[in-house]
């Protein structure tokens, strides 16, 4: 590296709007807008950090004063144009409202827009986080922009456009940039690594680049940190300890330790986590990313960016459980900071998850069922007898049985077991109900079965669920799994003893239990009376 290092982010900030990454929308707007010479005095960026706001800004600014006439390809080479590149024009006035909060001269800065420009065609005010402009600077501002010089061109950027006035925002134009997404930023990434001659890895990238979250700036300041860490290269490895990454394995062994609910084994491993000296809240968090990916996977199985690891935890795990566990690892990541130390944050959370598994509720309820030997018997010799074991034996795809949570070898769902409401509540479980069937028949009851017709109730409440589509969709489903030729569907007033009131009971008993919890616990207490205040117990939602 040469001693005269020089930050990435200004070596590469563009000076051409052909050379922005992304925002092609609002770029393809401005420049047709300069091109036609057909400009408005106000426009507002708005957007979250590092998006390229001011940088669009700047170019604007050289693309209505550079001394070879107004238009989108400003040459560069005049000195108007080099002094807006070095931030030295005196006719383009940056401020920062962020810092000149109520200061006096902003005001009178303001005030002097109406002098004309002193050596360029026009005087372009580019005011960043315009939002937090005092009140007395607003109203200059305003006075300026209801009645503006022709001299004048306002760029206002702000991270937070509803604190603007209305009055402010109606005499602008406004454009929304997006944040960058990983791809635009990746491209961006590989290119100066490249022009810079500087050896790196792919994937040591891909991680500073998700790790700028939608922010050129910040993926360039983090690669300029990893190149002096790296020496000159940047390398996978090298990011991981800088950043306090957790190896992509570890991960997907954590999660595929708690799929399979091996509260023992989980606990040891954070164990060797924390003497490695990993960092905790990051497992906690990628764990979390890995839930997302394995969601994708199961979600849109054409989607053929999923890992093979990626995509045999998606086989072995059910969506409602995905759902879950991302709801528990988000707030165990919010509560972490809580915990007496990283460690217990993060075990409580997974075995949180473990507890939550939805095969603990089903398992009291199928232990009811097929206990009977005799039943078993009958099952094996039974012409219809179904195994609805999932995925891994017949090789469906794992998206057909989402419905299927957990049955494993000892839950094995057979044509004589649908006798009473137990069986019913199973059968639902179990077979592949899906979109408003399955909400109609988690509303039913069981009334009975005989001579191949099988007779329920619905909840009036749903009644509208029932229309001739759920009904033969229902119906396919039952007919394929039992040797029933009828379903009969009756509307009655049920109260608390379908499968859906039974639910809901139990989530408010969760909920209150929670909540509770929550009320006794003593952090909550001490807090409550520190602050004289209440805890919002409504707020609390059971897991
Ligand atoms: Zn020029």
């Amino acid at each position: 590296m040469s001693e005269n290092y020089q930050v990435l982010a200004r070596k590469y900030r563009p000076h051409l709007f052909e050379e922005m990454v992304g925002q092609s929308h609002t770029i393809k707007t401005l420049v047709n807008a300069l091109n036609s010479n057909n400009l408005h005095h106000g426009f507002i960026f708005t957007g979250t950090r590092g998006v390229g706001k001011t940088t669009i800004a700047r170019i604007f600014a050289k693309s209505v004063n550079c001394e070879k006439g107004v238009s989108a390809k400003p040459c560069g080479k005049c000195e108007t144009c080099i002094e807006i590149d070095k931030g030295q024009s005196v006719d383009l006035i940056e401020l920062d409202a962020a810092s000149h909060t109520g200061v006096d001269h902003m005001r009178e800065i303001l005030e002097n827009a109406q002098y004309m420009p002193t050596k360029d065609r026009f005087k372009v005010y580019l005011i960043d986080e315009v939002h937090m402009l005092s009140k007395s600077s607003f109203n200059a501002l305003l006075k300026t922009l209801e009645e503006p010089p022709s001299h004048i061109k306002f760029l206002l950027a702000t991270t937070d456009p509803q604190k603007l006035p209305i009055t402010v925002l109606s005499r602008c134009l406004q454009f929304n940039l997006n944040k960058l997404t990983h791809d635009e930023i990746l491209a961006q990434l590989k290119f100066i690594m490249n022009s810079e001659k500087l050896k790196f890895e792919e994937s040591a990238l891909s991680k500073i680049a998700a790790f700028g979250n939608g922010s050129m700036r910040d993926a360039l300041s983090l690669l300029d940190q990893s190149i002096s860490f790296g020496n000159g290269s940047v390398t996978d490895k090298d990011i991981k300890a800088m950043l306090g990454l957790v190896h992509h394995d570890d991960i997907v062994k954590l999660t595929s330790l708690i799929i399979e609910r091996k509260a023992d084994e989980v606990i040891s491993f954070v164990n060797e986590l924390a003497h490695r000296g990993e960092n905790l809240s990051n497992t906690l968090k990628d764990l979390t990313s890995l839930i997302h990916q394995i969601s994708i996977a199961q979600m849109l199985p054409q989607n053929k960016q999923s890992s093979v690891k990626v995509t045999a935890l998606a086989e072995k795990i059910c969506l409602q459980d995905l759902q879950l566990f991302y709801q528990i690892a988000i707030n165990g990541l919010k509560d972490l900071g809580f915990a007496p130390s990283e460690q217990i944050g993060l075990e409580m959370t997974l075995l949180r998850m473990i507890a939550f598994h939805s095969e603990f509720n089903l398992e009291k309820k199928t232990l009811k069922i097929d206990v009977n030997p005799k039943d078993n018997k009958k099952t094996i010799s039974a012409a219809k007898s179904i195994n609805l074991e999932p995925a891994k034996k017949e090789k469906r795809h794992p998206k057909k049985d989402n419905a299927v949570c957990n049955s494993d070898n000892k839950h094995k769902l057979n044509v004589n077991s649908l006798s009473g409401q137990i069986d019913w509540e199973r059968v639902i479980q179990v077979l592949p109900f899906n979109g408003a069937s399955k909400t109609l028949v988690k509303n039913t009851l069981f009334v009975s079965r005989k001579d191949g017709e099988l007779t329920l109730t619905l909840d009036k409440q749903y009644s509208n669920l029932l229309t001739s589509r759920t009904q033969k969709s229902i119906e396919k489903i039952l007919f394929e799994h039992f040797d029933i030729m009828t379903l009969l569907i009756e509307i009655d007033q049920i109260e608390d003893q379908t499968l859906s009131q039974k639910e809901t009971i139990k989530m408010r008993q969760i909920k209150d239990e929670t909540e509770q919890q929550f009320l006794n616990d003593e952090g909550v207490k001490v807090l409550q009376e520190a602050f004289n205040v209440k805890a919002d117990v409504k707020s609390i939602k059971p897991l």
